[in-house]
């Protein structure tokens, strides 16, 4: 990263360097071998993580061992809603999760942080959040969670359950590392500064290892988790760590609720979508000519870059149109609409299946076989060694 790089969980400024942060993080690159593990018990790979959207981890070379031998894992991932419901770049680390939920058929926890944002003055109001939850749920569903071994809940009303674990977690956090981990300032509200504690807690919801897919921005939570975990009794957090996913006015922009021309919304009208993609930054050239003559860059395409995060599935296909872009044979016209096609299709889809969510959503959030068993957990701190 620069110097001028601003990087915490609530706001990413500047170039980011993601090699830096691999060595500023203390993580690993997704290696070929570790995939080629990963596949041994998947069967296949996701192209999420052959194409290295996944590009960093922290023992997940571990989680695959645990899971060999038996002892098992559980996954975690969450969204805090602020001014929108979800959209494209949020499905990101969901897809991930489920597809991995899905291939090892392993217990599933997804915070919705219905104070977070509030309390980051992300959010203009607590009512505000609270508009977006039901939407942000089944937009979660949506994508094919397992109900029974899936357990989605809000902060707000699953406080009871949390607190305890808070209390024992937040007490092993000096202000110092705080402040040095998430850049906390005088201007910080209070709530935001105890807010990481309840982040934690649900890594301590089984005493298996957890694996948490998410955005690298959000890294800082489950660095400080490994250091608390193991003096709980209890596994060091693994993770799984994306590049921070474009938006549609330049590969570093991000998809962003205050700019919604730049963001594809779950719910968008899909010719609404359509008319978004036809308007995206790519690196075509100014004119069809000069198009024809010196090729496109796909490097710096949003447009490609769509395609191959999530809406190109075949490499082969894939490798294709690089070529026929860089060679010219290709014009971002027709490319655009053939993203639009695509998008249009999957919201359509997306929609449908979130009409059936609503039908289901108690089963996630209470009487399911992991809701129900979770809505009478209780954080076992007489044993601690304090
Ligand atoms: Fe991007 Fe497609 Fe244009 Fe190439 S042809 S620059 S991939 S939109």
């Amino acid at each position: 990263m620069t110097e001028k790089t601003v990087f915490t969980p609530w706001e990413v400024e500047g170039v980011v360097d993601y090699e830096k942060l691999l060595k500023e993080f203390g993580a690993y690159r997704v290696t070929d071998e570790l995939l080629t593990e990963l596949k041994k018990h998947t069967g296949e790979l996701h192209i999420l993580l052959s194409r290295k959207v996944f590009y960093a981890h922290r023992d997940l070379d571990l989680v695959l061992k645990d899971y060999a031998e038996g002892k098992g894992f559980f996954l975690y991932t969450g969204i805090a809603p602020s001014r929108s419901t979800m959209h494209l770049a949020h499905i990101v680390p969901f897809v991930m999760t489920q597809w991995l939920q899905e291939k090892f058929k392993v217990n599933t926890y997804i915070m919705i942080p219905d104070e977070e944002k509030y309390l980051a003055k992300k959010a203009s109001s607590l009512a505000k959040v609270d508009s977006l939850v039901e939407q942000t749920i089944l937009d979660i569903i949506a994508l094919g969670f397992d109900p029974d071994r899936t357990f989605i809940f809000r902060d707000r009303e699953y406080i009871k359950h949390l607190y305890t674990a808070a209390v024992v977690v937040a007490r092993r956090i000096n202000f110092s590392l705080a402040k040095a981990v998430f850049g906390f300032h005088g201007e910080t509200s209070i709530g935001l500064i105890f807010y990481p504690a309840l982040q934690i807690v649900p890594t301590l919801f089984e005493k298996k290892r957890c694996l948490i897919p998410y955005g690298i921005d959000q890294d800082p939570y489950f660095r400080i988790q490994r250091d608390i975990a193991p003096k709980l009794g209890y596994c060091k957090t693994a993770s799984l760590m994306s590049i921070l996913i474009p938006g549609l006015e330049g590969i570093k922009s991000k998809m962003s609720a205050s700019k919604p021309e730049t963001a594809i919304f779950l719910k968008d009208p899909p010719e609404v979508a359509a008319k978004k993609i036809m308007n995206a930054f790519t690196g075509g050239q100014p004119t069809i000519k000069e198009q024809r003559e010196k090729g496109g860059n796909p490097n710096i395409c949003c447009v490609y870059q769509w395609f191959r995060i999530l809406f190109e599935p075949s490499d082969k296909a894939l490798l294709e149109r690089y070529e026929k872009c860089i060679n010219g044979e290709l014009l971002c016209g027709e490319c655009k609409k053939e993203l639009a096609e695509r998008i249009k299709e999957f919201l359509k889809k997306h929609q449908q299946k979130v009409k059936e969510a609503e039908k289901i959503k108690d089963k996630f959030l209470y009487d399911g076989k992991l809701a129900s068993r979770m809505w009478n957990w209780e954080f076992d701190y007489a044993s601690l060694r304090e």
